[in-house]
């Protein structure tokens, strides 16, 4: 039978219970389904220690070599997708089916970095005779990296597969509210026989351990997956102690809808992606900006679609949505519909929440905002999608940039006009269009202005976890 795991901290490669616990609860009833060990400041040192003492050995080691455990972790992964994804569903409430789904896709950010391993090529630069330079892209050192809840198993394999295909160790504070994604994760590598010391686990108060752990010595480099706000509370910290940080924060993804395209099609589209993860993803299409001549049609495609989407319990076949992760999200949207209707929004379908345990909240749809309703600034982070009209292409980019967001956006047109002014002038780091996968493992993917910076997947997420050294060498003095 498939259970909900036992819960430790993973240092220096054994296992680890505390005497502090937190509990993990169930979104779906609010029941408890585990206790969380608590990382005392010595499970942090000893984490610190290990990290530095697995680095060594890690990087030295060859990339092929390295490649192969990452690979035998990911496949030990795939055999045990049942098992991890209904954790996931137990711990944040996703669909069964959108929890296998998260499970593939951190085993192919595994799999394409562990590939991208053995291509970290450095370069010859052409010199006068009797020097040469060369310039060697070298692992960056000990990572401490912190993954959110939204995804709790591909969200932490973004950053271990970086971390461990560029040559780094790595401690991992994954979210306390969602510890069995990385739990499995940390497991299948234990698995394969990954050397103690270079991929840790703890949890605890998220505060106390970044800012116990940025400023030490060892770690070399800062990852983190989160809010804007707390992204720049760390990007602080490790600023004092000249550390660089690989940023991916909030967004708030515009979707822009021309008059070249079908609607119907559009929104039925929009609708199924919006309800993904309960709408809380940080790509997730969210302000809707839609040709005034479509506009209508879209609207009613959209609102028809919405209220069909089965909410429920993830466990459940039928369930498309499943309930919000925490009760935060639950206040959240609370707050921003009512604000929204206050401000003379149409809320058209959805916008309350069922009187029943668990955190469930329906796909809301309003329409006809006005800009200063908060929801059209502040990130809903869940099932909430706000669609207003435009009169053009360029009253659509000019709102579409209007914020200081800048991670994921969409837009659905078939003129190579269109495509080219969008791809020259949205300010984010990932557009998508007529699609809307924000990226897959072997595209760039991160944000620009308050969305943070650095990048996680392809080639270039890779280079993120290493640093460049040039050697000059001058073959006689
Ligand atoms: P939050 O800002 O308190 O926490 C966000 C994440 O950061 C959590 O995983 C939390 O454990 C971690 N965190 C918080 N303070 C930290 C600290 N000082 N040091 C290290 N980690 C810390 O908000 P929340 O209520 O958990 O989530 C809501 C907001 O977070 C959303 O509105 C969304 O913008 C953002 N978020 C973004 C992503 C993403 O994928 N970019 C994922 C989850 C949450």
């Amino acid at each position: 039978m498939t259970v909900y795991p036992e819960l430790y901290l993973y240092i220096a490669g054994a296992w680890r219970k505390s005497k502090e616990t937190l509990p993990v609860l169930n979104p779906a009833d609010e029941s408890v389904l585990g206790e969380l060990p608590i990382a005392s400041r010595s499970d942090l040192d000893d984490a610190l220690d290990a990290a530095a003492a697995g680095h060594k050995v890690w990087s030295a080691m060859a990339p092929a070599k390295r490649a192969e455990i990452i690979i035998r972790a990911s496949s030990i992964m795939r055999q045990r997708v049942e098992e991890i994804a209904y954790s996931l569903t137990l711990e944040h409430g996703k669909p069964l089916a959108q929890a296998r789904l998260e499970v593939q896709r951190g085993c192919e950010f595994f799999e394409w970095d562990a590939g991208e391993a053995v291509r970290t090529y450095g370069r010859v630069i052409p010199s006068e005779s009797g020097i040469r330079y060369m310039v060697l892209h070298q692992p960056i050192g000990p990572v401490a990296a912190f993954s959110p809840w939204n995804f709790p198993m591909s969200q932490p394999s973004r950053k271990i597969a970086g971390a461990l295909a560029a040559g780094c160790s790595i401690i991992l504070k994954a979210a306390e509210e969602t510890p069995a994604g990385a739990m499995h994760i940390v497991r299948a590598f234990h698995d394969a026989g990954l050397p103690p010391g270079v991929l840790n686990l703890v949890f605890g108060v998220p505060s106390e351990i970044s800012s116990y752990l940025i400023p030490q010595q060892q770690i070399r480099l800062v990852a983190f997956t989160g809010s804007t706000a707390v992204g720049k509370q760390l990007s602080e910290i490790a600023a004092r102690h000249v550390k660089p940080v690989l940023m991916e924060l909030g967004g708030h993804a515009p979707v822009i809808v021309c008059d070249d395209v079908d609607p119907v099609a559009a929104a039925q589209l929009s609708v199924l992606r919006k309800a993904r993860n309960a709408g809380q993803v940080c790509t997730s299409p969210t302000r809707f900006f839609v040709h005034k001549d479509r506009y209508q049609a879209f609207v009613k495609a959209f609102v028809e679609r919405a209220k069909t989407i089965v909410v429920g319990n993830g466990l459940a076949h039928s369930t498309e949505m499943g309930p919000v992760a925490n009760h935060r999200r639950v206040e959240a949207l609370d707050r921003l519909i009512t604000d929204a209707a206050d401000k003379g929004a149409r809320v058209l379908a959805g916008g309350t929440r069922p009187q029943c345990r668990g955190y469930y909240f329906p796909l809301t749809v309003a329409a006809d905002l006005p800009d200063d309703a908060l929801a059209m600034s502040e990130e809903p982070f869940g099932p909430l999608a706000l669609i207003n009209p435009v009169d053009s292409l360029d009253d659509a980019i000019e709102k579409a940039n209007s914020l200081p967001f800048g991670l994921a956006a969409y837009a659905f047109t078939h003129s190579a006009r269109n495509v080219h002014l969008l791809s020259e002038r949205i300010e984010a780091g990932n557009l998508s269009i007529n699609t809307l996968e924000a990226s897959v493992a072997e595209t760039p993917f991160g944000g620009v202005k308050e969305s943070g910076y650095g990048r996680e997947g392809g080639m270039e997420g890779l280079h993120q976890y290493m640093s460049i050294k040039n050697v000059s060498h001058r073959i006689a003095f």
